[in-house]
């Protein structure tokens, strides 16, 4: 894995929204999302970016997809540099990236039959007759596995996972490179998650494809990743191979988010760290190291020095003084 193509590449994105007040709608401070985001992702690998609510893990996946236009930093795609591209070369990237959403009821168009979802990115990006667009989506249903029936049937007429695997099939339609999905699967049942979750998996060996996994859940993300990426507070704190991060994970917060992943052996068991308060306000980011209010180490240079990422190991990195 670590010989194939880099799909993806982002160097140090940033992501501000301003913040407007009154009737001049003056800008009077910034909401710093994401603050210098540094990651890539090879073909047929899959990134999980963990985080809690609010740690800017939705805005890197919207920023990377070019939903949101980033603040700074550089986003290359097959090694071209689309951070500031529009018009045609945009639609071009866009092609190659696509997304599944989080909640399979609301991204699916109710009036719409399944057929014409999965054939709607064809008939934006693809001069496919009719009946070729037809015989593509029912491949992809097929691929997803869903009967060919489904085509002329509508959302409501399915299951929260048979929906999320319409979603997965329209991200396919234009055969991407690159799938940015965004807690896929934390609206469906416990038991449909895995099924999803396979069903990813078996994809991307299918047809190659590079995942930024995006999940608050630590356990889903073991499931599905190659490598993890941590976030707190739109800076990312660790980064490592799964089994690396699973078992010799460095950084505090890291720590105290793996103590609350339950076990499945009951004979042993994981004491929890419980972090004071909760996330600050990404308007006014603590000082030095953004986890010093809340982490369990922290010393007083905390609050000075900003820790950079250190490489403790070939691909495990780390931002903490004390590593
Ligand atoms: Fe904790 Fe200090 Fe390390 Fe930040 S730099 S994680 S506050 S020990």
């Amino acid at each position: 894995m670590t010989d194939a193509p880099v799909v993806l590449d982002v160097e140090d994105l940033t992501k501000h929204f301003p913040v407007r007040k009154g009737f001049l709608g003056r800008t009077v401070a910034q909401v710093r999302a994401v603050d210098g985001v540094s990651l890539h992702i090879r073909q047929g690998e899959t990134l999980g970016l963990v985080g809690e609510s609010g740690s800017g893990k939705s805005t890197v996946g919207k920023s990377v997809l070019r939903l949101l236009d980033p603040t700074g930093g550089r986003i290359h795609l097959h090694g071209e540099d689309i951070t500031q591209v529009s018009g045609e070369a945009l639609r071009d990237a866009r092609r190659k990236m696509q997304m599944i959403f989080q909640d399979p009821y609301a991204s699916l168009n109710p009036r719409l039959t399944i057929g014409d979802i999965i054939m709607e990115p064809l008939e934006n990006f693809e001069k496919f007759s009719r009946t070729q667009r037809r015989e593509r989506a029912s491949d992809l249903l097929d691929r997803v596995g869903l009967r060919h029936e489904a085509l002329k049937r509508y959302p409501h007429e399915f299951s929260g996972g048979q929906r999320q695997r319409v979603g997965v099939a329209r991200a396919l339609a234009l055969n991407p490179s690159l799938i940015v999905a965004d807690e896929p699967v934390s609206a469906l049942d416990v038991s449909v998650q895995a099924q999803v979750l396979n069903l990813l998996v078996r994809l991307q060996r299918e047809f190659n494809l590079a995942y930024l996994f995006i999940s608050h859940d630590l356990g889903v993300v073991e499931h599905i990743s190659h490598r993890v990426a941590v976030m707190y507070l739109g800076q990312l704190v660790e980064v490592a191979d799964k089994e690396t991060l699973f078992t010799n994970a460095q950084h505090p917060y890291t720590e105290a988010l793996l103590s609350a992943v339950p076990i499945p052996d009951p004979t042993r068991k994981r004491k929890r760290i419980i972090l004071p308060g909760d996330v600050p306000s990404p308007i006014n980011p603590p000082s030095g190291c953004r986890f010093h209010t809340r982490c369990p180490y922290a010393e007083p240079r905390c609050k000075a020095e900003i820790p950079a990422m250190r490489e403790l190991s070939p691909g495990h990195s780390v931002g903490c003084n004390l590593r």
